[in-house]
């Protein structure tokens, strides 16, 4: 009886194992041009096969790039999304890609008319024209903004909703 019920939870663990919901044998090519096997689940996340193949090829995790037909697949801390869920499936390749040396992103050339001055980043950027302008051309007026009509609308109606609330909290202080 005993030795029964002993093959008969070996049996079940097998089975469990050999379910062990999908695993899969997908390829990662290297930088080199190797290509590496890695047996993983199927609901294994991105970080994680990171994690694994930083491991293996002896490369810092943090920039490891991996591509999965021709698109970067980007994690981040609000999304890790699992091989299947990136459509990775049994014999997948991906690929490794390195982070751009020097880092910098291209500059971004000032849209006002013949003006040759790098536009600034973030702050050059116009909303309403969606242009990208130096300091001397960032202000509406300055690049004759093509939104700027709307914009004016928008600050006014701003300006008044600031007002009156504002008017609103005095009248409930008193
Ligand atoms: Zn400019
Ligand atoms: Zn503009």
């Amino acid at each position: 009886m005993h030795s029964f019920s002993r093959s008969n939870s070996i049996t079940s663990l097998s089975s469990a194992c050999s379910d062990m919901d999908d695993t899969m044998q997908i390829f990662v090519k290297t930088i080199t041009g190797d290509t590496l096997p890695i047996t993983v689940p199927s609901s294994t996340s991105i970080s994680t096969l990171r994690q694994l193949i930083a491991l293996r090829t002896n490369l810092p995790a943090q920039d490891l790039r991996l591509v999965h037909a021709g698109k970067h697949l980007i994690t981040s801390a609000k999304s890790d999304p699992s091989l299947a869920e990136c459509s990775i499936t049994r014999d997948s390749t991906l690929h490794l890609a390195m982070p751009l040396r020097g880092g910098a992103p291209k500059k971004i050339r000032c849209s006002f008319k013949e003006c040759k001055d790098a536009a600034q980043r973030i702050v050059g950027d116009c909303g309403f024209c969606s242009g990208h302008f130096c300091g001397r051309h960032r202000l509406l007026e300055d690049h004759k903004c093509s939104g700027l009509e709307d914009c004016k609308k928008e600050c006014h109606q701003q300006n008044a909703d600031k007002l009156n609330s504002e008017r609103t909290v005095a009248i409930k202080g008193v």
